[in-house]
């Protein structure tokens, strides 16, 4: 195994000049998201990958905690999934799929999804990412019962913490204030619940909370809910075992379409193809992106259940992305999904997890931690204190870790071995305690 850290052979001084100036050319010409305009940080500029491990171009290699942005279960190299697209570049790079024009790829990967999907899911609609597919749900749902003759039920039901994206419905449906500020105003009838709390998980006051938000509201003005099964960005909080069922039944009695936020849950991460069948959760709405091609193309998909095919049924449906349905997605999807299948991923997600949460479970005795928690490879600890500490002093060491607010959030891909995940816990543990002092 490569030591996180460690910086490989070649010309260091080559390298190092090469890599000043890509840094001065990054700062120079890019605006990266989530960074202050006009104050760019010098990057990290990677240059290859395997794996959970990557080299930038200094030749400093790092174990990747966080797979990215949560994207690439199936690890970073994988000559397969190049094959794949190649071959599909080389027969047919791309055609729209407006209309009534497709291709094969996009018709195998539909039918397959629908085979791996929870039950009732009966369509797929391809985007190019998550927030694209937020965007997709919403109108959906909106049309759906503006289409079965209650034009009148639009409000989106959303919670505070919930990440969805960066569009402007997918944003509006987005309950982390310092992501809104300054785009305002955001769509509108987006009414938010509270947040499924990580430290004192209370069924019984969500559940009353919603009826009642129900009550104020109207039922007949609400379109739908939409909901990550696991926070995310919001803190990496897993609901109470009886949240969703109880939710869902709520939402059923009053008529209100559940669309459920799978882009970083689905593909294995909690141990189970969709984090759906895990919770007991029966969507109408299934939204994917990332783990469906391992982030090497991207690409989305929103799967759509029976309730809502009923109420759209013969609505004139205006909307579309230019790549829809791109074959070489499609493409890199299926031979990631047959990787998936033939590792055993999801399985390798829930022992590895385990493994790495019963490491990190002593940092809860640390009096700057509040909560170690997580399911599956989607692990979070949160401090009294912002976390970027914790973010930067692992990265110096070698580990690409995530800061979110208080939260530190781990999301390796899931064929980090064992040994990897060890050295991911020391790590970890180290750069926690010194945030401490
Ligand atoms: N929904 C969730 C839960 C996410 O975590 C993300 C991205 O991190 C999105 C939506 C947005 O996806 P994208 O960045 O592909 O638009």
């Amino acid at each position: 195994m490569t030591t996180p850290g460690e910086t490989g052979p070649g010309d260091r001084a080559d390298a190092d000049e090469r890599a000043d100036r890509l840094a001065e050319l990054d700062m120079r010409a890019i605006i990266h998201p989530h960074t202050t305009i006009g104050a760019p940080d010098e990057p990290v500029i990677f240059t290859r990958g395997e794996g959970a491990v990557l080299w930038d171009v200094r030749g400093k290699s790092y174990l990747d905690g966080t797979c990215g942005l949560w994207q690439c279960p199936v690890g970073h190299g994988r000559a397969e999934l190049a094959e794949a697209a190649a071959e599909q570049i080389r027969r047919l790079e791309f055609y729209s799929s407006f209309g009534d024009y497709s291709n094969e790829p996009a018709i195998r990967l539909a039918d397959r999804l629908l085979r791996l999907a929870p039950p009732g899911l009966e369509k797929v609609f391809f985007t190019n990412g998550g927030s694209e597919g937020n965007e997709t749900a919403i109108k959906l749902a909106r049309l759906a019962h503006h289409h079965a003759g209650r034009p009148e039920r639009t409000i989106i039901l959303a919670r505070t913490g919930g990440y969805h994206g960066m569009g402007g419905g997918s944003l509006a449906a987005t309950g982390i204030d310092r992501l809104r500020q300054g785009f305002g105003p955001l769509l509108p009838d987006v009414e938010f619940l509270g947040r499924p709390h990580a430290l004192h998980h209370d069924t019984d006051a969500l559940v009353a909370e919603l009826e009642q938000r129900i009550a104020e509201l109207g039922a007949d003005r609400i379109a739908a809910f939409i909901g990550e099964p696991v926070l995310g960005v919001g803190g990496m909080v897993p609901p109470p075992p009886d949240y969703w069922p109880r939710v869902q039944e709520v939402l059923r009695r009053n008529d209100i379409l559940l669309v459920v936020d799978e882009i970083v849950t689905a593909f294995g991460r909690v141990g189970h193809w969709f984090a759906a069948e895990r919770y007991g959760i029966e969507p109408d709405i299934v939204v994917t992106a990332k783990g469906l091609t391992s982030g090497y193309i991207p690409m989305g998909a929103v799967l759509v259940g029976r309730r809502v095919l009923d109420l759209v049924d013969g609505a004139w449906f205006p909307h579309g992305f230019t790549y829809n349905g791109h074959p070489v997605g499609a493409a890199v999807a299926l031979a990631n999904l047959d990787i998936l299948e033939r590792e055993g991923l999801p399985a390798r997600a829930s022992a590895v997890g385990d493994r790495i949460a019963a490491g990190l479970a002593p940092l809860a005795e640390l009096d700057h931690v509040r909560e170690v928690r997580g399911v599956g490879l989607m692990l979070g600890i949160e401090l009294d204190r912002d976390a970027s500490g914790v973010q930067s002093g692992a990265r110096a060491d070698g580990l690409i870790v995530r800061a979110a607010g208080n939260n530190v959030i781990i999301s390796p891909p899931l064929v980090i071995t064992d040994d990897q995940a060890d050295a991911l816990v020391r790590l970890v543990c180290e750069h926690v305690a010194a945030v401490g002092n």
